[in-house]
This record gives C-alpha cells, structure tokens and sequence, in this order.
C-alpha cells in the first residue's frame, strides 16, 4: 500500500529520522495558516509547497514550488490544489491534486554546501535479505544514475534476523564522502531510518533526496513509503493511512470481493483462474491481436458470486469490446463455473460484447454443454487454440 509523503515523513519521524518539517493543507486558507505555524516552529522564513499524490516526479511537473513570503504561499496553494498534476509517473491523464504540505525551505544558505543524497531500502527477494541503497547522486532519476554510473550506487545487505550493524551504516555514510557532524547525523539516520522501515513491515522506503543542509544536518526531504499489504493486519493505525482517491476504483471495488484485478488500457477483458494462467491468456489475447483491458484471478475457489462480481468489473471499463473467461477446473468445476457464468449473465442483463468461455478439466465437457444450451450468447471453446480463434474473430468484428 502506498501513502503520501506528509504521511510517510509522520512515521519517519516516530522513529527518530530527521525530516523536513511541514503541515498537510487542503485549502490556501489552510496552507497560510500552516506556514505562520512553521515559521513560529522552525523560524523558517521561506516554504515549499508540495502536491501530495502517490507518484514521484512532482518537482518536474510542477507540484513542488517554493514560496518567500505568505502572499506566494497562498499563491502556489492556490495552484498547486485542484491541479491535474502530471508527472512522468503518473501517465499522460495526470492526478489530481486534493491536498499540499506546507513544508519549511531547508536549502537555506550557510558555513557548507548543501548536497542531496538518495536512500532507500527495499526487500531484495534473491538474497532473502533487506538491501539499502545509497548514492551520491540525490534529487535524481535513480535509474539514470543506474544507467550512466553504476560506480556512484552503493548497496548494504541486512540479515533481517540480525539486524543493521552499526559498521554498515558507518560504511554508508563514508562511501557517500561525509566526514565530521554530518557523517553522524547520516549513521544516526540510516540506522533509524532502518528501525522505522523493519518496525512497519514496509516492503520499501525511499528518500530522494535525503539532504545534508548547510549546517550539516541529514534530514528526509522527500518521503516514499511503501507498506507491505499482507502485514496491514498487524498494523491498523497504517492501514487507517489508505487514500481511496489514489486508488483505480475498479480495483478498489475488486479489492471488497477479493478479486485480484489489475486494470489496464486494452479492448478484451479476461476472468481467469490462477495467476499464471492469467498470465498466459494475456499472452494468448496478445497474440490473437488484442490488448488486455485487465488481469483478473478470481482464484481457486471461484463460485457464481465471484463469477459475477469478476464480471460486472470487467463490464464497468467503457474500453472492454470483448470478454474472454478461461478456467482450469481443477479443484473447482466447470460445471459450476458455466453455472455461474450463466447465472451472472441472467443477473446482469444485457451484455453488449461478445463472450468466449473455455472451460478445460474436471467436467469440462458438461460445463460446455450448459453454456452452449443457456442460450445465451456466450460462445464456448475447450482448446486454448479455439478460444484464440474465436477472441482473434471477436476483435476482427470490432474494427
Ligand atoms: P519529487 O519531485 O516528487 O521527487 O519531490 P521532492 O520532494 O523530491 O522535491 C523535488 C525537488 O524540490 C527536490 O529535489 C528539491 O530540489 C526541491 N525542494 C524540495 N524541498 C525544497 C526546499 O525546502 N527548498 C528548495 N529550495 N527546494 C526544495
Ligand atoms: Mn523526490
């Protein structure tokens, strides 16, 4: 699950990681206010306001803007909230903007430099280990830097069972070129950046950049958090964190009938049972010359209700010409699949795209046969080939 980043920063900061100090608005009236709290609270003089979506790349797109005085905070608020942002992670439609954080300017001049660092951590799967990465090269494209110079990007492997050693994050901070007061503030802040990230089952953290400001203090600057959805049971104050506007609300309805459904942009809807399978029939709709509109596994127990669920989903995307449903019976039957297929059908009304429904395995050849005398107009295949076929027609009468 991901959250913004004015949510992301709260949770740093309970584990003592230092960040760039702010307060969420939803109206410029709010986001004035939340500056003159800022300045009594951190006497900055200047602010940043930042869009809060869940995509990166905001500076690009014009979500982030600095402000010098309350008339321009005002102004950029004004803005930035209600905006259609568009940022190269967000696709072409953009999102929209519902709410800032009203942050305090910490590129504030001084005795050094200010450089930016980037710093996440991420579960690496391969090694069954947590990994952190670190780069000189912060506020950047990180695949960039991955691209270009690969030399500039460091990695430390944390044993999960034994935790992060304190060598490991004195090894980070001297491998990003600090030394005195801000090498211990980043090995104060990698280890507590680490203790918030392991603490919150998070699946990912990334800070781009993570700052040293000008008085040699680290703090997080930017904020990504990733929270891992199987441990959200463990953790009902983050789950609390979701934002239903961020979410596709296909998904979100998939989501309340346990439907794994991924939507998108393509003409031939799929129902599928099993991941893999889903999988292979994408391939298979590819192949015959159409797009997917989605990825949908209704799973090993899929019954009438799921059947019809998965459906009015698929029918609710105004791109879907065509549907296909193929099922495995194994532990499942395709006899009641077809049941169910029918019934949904019956249950929804009028369904204006053709249908093809390959049933394969346990009562296959019954499961056909009930579709092919419900009358309705579902066509029915038991080959992978015919079920090609017959999607390959249904595109071809579509253009
Ligand atoms: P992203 O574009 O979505 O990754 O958003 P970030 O939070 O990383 O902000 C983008 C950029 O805005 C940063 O890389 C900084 O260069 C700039 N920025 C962020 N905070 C401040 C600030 O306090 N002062 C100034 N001058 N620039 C800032
Ligand atoms: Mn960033």
């Amino acid at each position: 699950m991901n959250i913004h980043e004015y949510q992301a920063k709260d949770i740093l900061k309970r584990y003592g990681v230092k960040i760039q100090e702010g307060i969420v608005a939803n109206t410029p009236d709010e986001a004035v206010e939340a500056a003159k709290t800022l300045t009594a609270q951190t006497g900055t003089g200047w602010h940043v306001i930042k869009a809060q979506i869940h995509a990166g790349g905001r500076g690009k797109g014009g979500g982030v803007k600095l402000a010098k005085n309350l008339d321009e905070v005002r102004q950029r608020a004004t803005d930035i909230i209600g905006m259609q942002l568009i940022t190269p992670q967000t696709g072409p439609e953009g999102k929209k903007v519902h709410k800032v954080l009203v942050a305090q300017d910490v590129y504030y001049p001084g005795a050094s430099e200010t450089k930016e660092f980037y710093v996440s951590i991420l579960l690496d799967r391969a090694n069954g280990q947590n990994v952190i990465i670190t780069s000189t090269e912060g506020g950047m494209d990180i695949e960039e830097v991955a691209e270009h110079t690969p030399e500039k990007i460091f990695r430390e492997w944390v044993d999960p069972t034994v935790g992060l050693q304190g060598f490991q994050a004195r090894k980070i901070a001297f491998n990003l070129g600090l030394s005195g007061q801000a090498f211990k503030e980043m090995v104060s802040f990698i280890t507590a950046l680490y203790k918030a990230y392991d603490a919150t089952d998070s699946s990912q953290f990334e800070i781009n950049p993570a700052l040293k400001t000008s008085d040699d203090k680290i703090i997080a600057v930017d904020g990504k958090v990733n929270l891992d959805d199987n441990a959200l049971y463990r953790h009902p104050d983050l789950a609390a964190l979701r934002d239903l506007n961020e979410e596709d609300p296909l998904e979100v309805e998939a989501g309340e009938s346990n439907l794994n459904y991924v939507k998108l942009d393509g003409n031939v809807g799929c129902m599928v049972n099993g991941a893999g399978l889903a999988m292979a029939t994408m391939d298979m709709i590819k192949l015959s010359g159409g797009e997917p509109a989605n990825f949908l596994d209704v799973g090993g127990g899929a019954n009438a209700q799921t059947v019809e669920a998965g459906f009015r989903i698929i029918l609710k995307d105004p791109n879907v010409k065509a549907i296909l449903i193929n099922i495995f019976g194994g532990i499942v039957r395709c006899d009641r699949v077809a049941t169910g297929v029918v019934e949904a059908y019956k249950a929804i009304g009028t369904i204006n795209v053709p249908i093809i429904v390959r049933l394969q395995g346990t009562n296959a050849e019954e499961g056909a046969r009930i579709i092919d005398e419900s009358g309705l107009k579902v066509t029915s295949a038991v080959l992978l080939k015919d079920a090609a076929a017959k999607v390959k027609e249904a595109i071809a009468s579509m253009n």
